[in-house]
């Protein structure tokens, strides 16, 4: 494993909070929405189900995007002002079916602000590791969705909306066509 198991679960769902807006729109339009992506990385906690809960969700993508796209000095700006706007205090929990891990939020403090400490937590140890460049934008032309790279080859270039198999249709017809001619 590269990093912890939390630091790569945080990481795998900030990227897919900042890719539910993109070039194929918005797929946080309402309170149902949220509720699924809660539901589906799992977050425990408090909610609010307000319209100002999910606006503050929504506001937080543009601020986590940046993290893919700014050098290293940028990078920790955003993720030092996420931890301290947060008042983030670290501290070892269990819950559920979870050993031992890193809260850095009380669980009923707001849902953009646990995302925003958990992601900077995790982000924490991608910089303090030298791994940003694991933190890239997919290759498939125009898609612009963000990418994180735990493979141990540091292969991923494609996200997971599909780009990789497009990717191979695109490849395997070159093929077909070079061989034609
Ligand atoms: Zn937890
Ligand atoms: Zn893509």
């Amino acid at each position: 494993m590269l990093f912890a198991h939390d630091t790569e679960v945080a990481l795998v769902a900030a990227a897919a909070l900042v890719n539910t807006t993109g070039s194929d729109g918005e797929k946080l339009p309402d309170l149902a929405a949220l509720d699924d992506f809660v539901r589906t990385y799992e977050w425990t906690g408090g909610r609010e189900h307000t319209a100002a809960e999910l606006r503050a969700v929504q506001d937080l993508r543009p601020r986590l995007r940046r993290v893919w796209e700014a050098d290293e000095d940028e990078v920790v700006q955003i993720v030092n002002a996420l931890l301290r706007e947060s008042n983030a205090l670290p501290q070892l929990v269990k819950h559920d079916q979870w050993d031992y891990h890193l809260h850095a939020t009380p669980s009923d403090a707001p849902l953009a602000t646990r995302l925003a400490v958990e992601a900077a937590m995790a982000l924490v140890d991608v910089v303090r590791g030298g791994e940003l460049s694991r933190l890239r934008v997919c290759e498939y032309p125009d898609c612009g969705n963000v990418v994180v790279d735990l493979s141990k080859n540091r292969s991923k270039r494609f996200c997971d909306a599909g780009c990789g198999n497009r990717a191979a249709v695109t490849a395997y017809r070159a093929r077909k066509a070079a061989a034609r001619a």
